[in-house]
């Protein structure tokens, strides 16, 4: 931990958003002694895991002026990761055993997420905090402050001050829509994964999915259950790739990536296939965006990077008055955004120091450099991926927490091993009792847990 050089303060706070890093980003700061005001456009806390039948006007996510739909949670959607791994450290994401309502199943439904991130805000008092139904629209520096403007639902906007935003508006609203060679002359539907919502409007189509990792694996499937044909166009596969998956529903293919779409409704894959689409279904990702944030050109987003950011966490120039929770993706989600929160919570009350910020531009540029010379895509820098947990353990120390259990990096490493071997039944069969019996242990031993830790699901069950 970097040794702090100022007395320790109490700093007022604005948060922006109240989904889970939100929810944990203001716990922290409360925690820490900050006062905190949680800014939420919504009318209730849990971000994403507000499921809306409600989609976009338009299906790709093209138009600016669209009114924004941010949920991109479809009805059937299940966690992509066992819940044991998933909750936040002191508050476990198990089972409620005593509330036959709740769903107990070890990768529950959207549903059960959002209860628990309600359970959570409402047991560390956070609603308190949040202001709902408030829209931040402009923050911008000023003297060594922030300037936040709202606007509340009543369309009323007010300038507050603040001495630092954290920024937790989420990333998976505004769509990225992958390019295919010929798409502009081609005459089907498209759509991307956060206008999907339910499989009813495919019934009898022929539909091409595109991606095959969380989101593609599960819509195709779901579409499968009444389309005529689904084809999940597949970027890491060979190019040769063509099988037949083996489904219930016997319909569905795997193909390499997508060659062109033609403008006779064609679409032709790299293994030399084509097929008549109805729809094509772009699970392709999301792109980062901060419509409010205005720093006279010091932040920018480019190819998907934010930039410059000192370990996802702080802008340079701007910190510790300016910081974002919840960036880089994958993996363990909400344990990182509680290690980011205490890492904020802890510089801005002065107990722990960052460098100076020119110190700090030179790890970033060496970082930038060291992905361009492993052949990482831009766009690729906030995914962490297998070194999800040698960053958290840096951020961790830095700030003086506890580190990630390795059962819980062990739980996720297990779980997307499953996803992509077995994309049809992860959810249900498994082999890592050890690890979940690992996990009730560390629970119970530290009195997280009303329930004895033997009662936990077994595989089958
Ligand atoms: P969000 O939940 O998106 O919350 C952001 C909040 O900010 C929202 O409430 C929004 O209304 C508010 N907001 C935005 N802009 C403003 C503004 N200008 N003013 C006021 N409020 C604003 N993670 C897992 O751990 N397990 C899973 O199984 C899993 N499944 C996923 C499935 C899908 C389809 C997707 C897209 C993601 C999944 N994730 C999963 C990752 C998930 O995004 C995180 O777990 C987490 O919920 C994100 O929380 P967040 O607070 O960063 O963002």
């Amino acid at each position: 931990m970097a040794p702090a050089q100022n007395p320790i303060s109490s700093k007022h706070v604005a948060v922006i958003g109240a989904g889970a890093s939100g929810l944990i980003a203001a716990r922290e700061l409360h925690r820490e002694g900050h006062t905190v005001v949680v800014f939420e456009r919504e009318k209730q806390v849990g971000g994403l895991w507000i499921y809306s039948p409600k989609s976009e006007s338009d299906p790709l996510g093209l138009d600016p002026t669209r009114p924004i739909v941010h949920s991109s949670v479809y009805e059937s959607l299940r966690t992509n990761l066992p819940r044991e791994c998933m909750g936040f450290r002191d508050f476990p994401f198990v089972p409620c055993v005593d509330d036959f309502s709740r769903d107990s199943r070890r990768y529950p439904s959207h549903r059960e997420v959002l209860a628990y991130l309600q359970d959570f805000a409402r047991e560390f008092k956070i609603e308190e905090m949040v202001r709902f139904e408030t829209e931040v629209v402009r923050v911008e520096p000023v003297d060594g402050k922030w300037r936040v403007r709202s606007k509340n639902s009543d369309d009323l906007s007010e300038d507050e001050i603040f001495d630092a935003v954290v920024v937790c508006s989420g990333h998976y609203t505004e769509p990225y829509v992958a390019h295919i060679p010929g798409i502009k002359s081609w005459p089907g539907k498209q759509i991307h994964s956060h206008n999907y919502r339910v499989p009813g409007p495919f019934k009898n189509e022929v539909v091409v999915v595109i991606g095959n990792f969380a989101s593609g694996a599960d819509i195709s499937r779901d579409v499968a259950k009444v389309a005529k044909e689904v084809h999940i166009a597949s970027r890491g596969s060979e190019a040769s790739t063509y099988e037949k998956l083996s489904v219930p529903t016997n319909n569905l293919w795997i193909h390499s990536e997508i060659e062109t779409a033609c403008d006779d409704g064609s679409i032709v894959f790299k293994n030399g296939k084509a097929v008549h689409a109805d729809t094509v279904v772009y699970c392709t990702g999301y792109k980062y965006k901060f419509p409010f944030l205005e720093t006279n050109g010091y932040m920018s987003i480019d190819d998907n990077r934010v930039e410059p950011l000192y370990k996802h966490v702080f802008p340079p120039a701007l910190a510790p008055g300016l910081s974002f929770v919840g960036l880089p993706g994958m993996g363990i989600q909400l344990v990182m955004f509680e290690i980011q929160s205490k890492w904020v919570a802890a510089v801005l009350s002065g107990r722990v120091t960052l460098p100076a910020p020119e110190k700090m531009m030179e790890d970033l540029i060496a970082s930038y450099a060291m992905l361009e010379a492993l052949g990482i895509p831009k766009r690729h820098t906030h995914k962490l991926g297998k070194i999800q947990s040698n960053y958290l353990d840096w951020v961790a120390e830095e700030c003086g927490c506890q580190l990630v259990e390795p059962w819980r990096t062990q739980l996720v490493d297990r779980g997307y091993g499953r996803l992509v071997s077995n994309p049809e039944n992860y959810r249900d069969e498994w082999d890592d009792d050890d690890l979940i019996k690992e996990a009730y242990e560390d629970f119970a031993s530290k009195k997280l847990i009303s329930f004895l830790p033997s009662y936990f699901p077994k595989s089958g069950r």
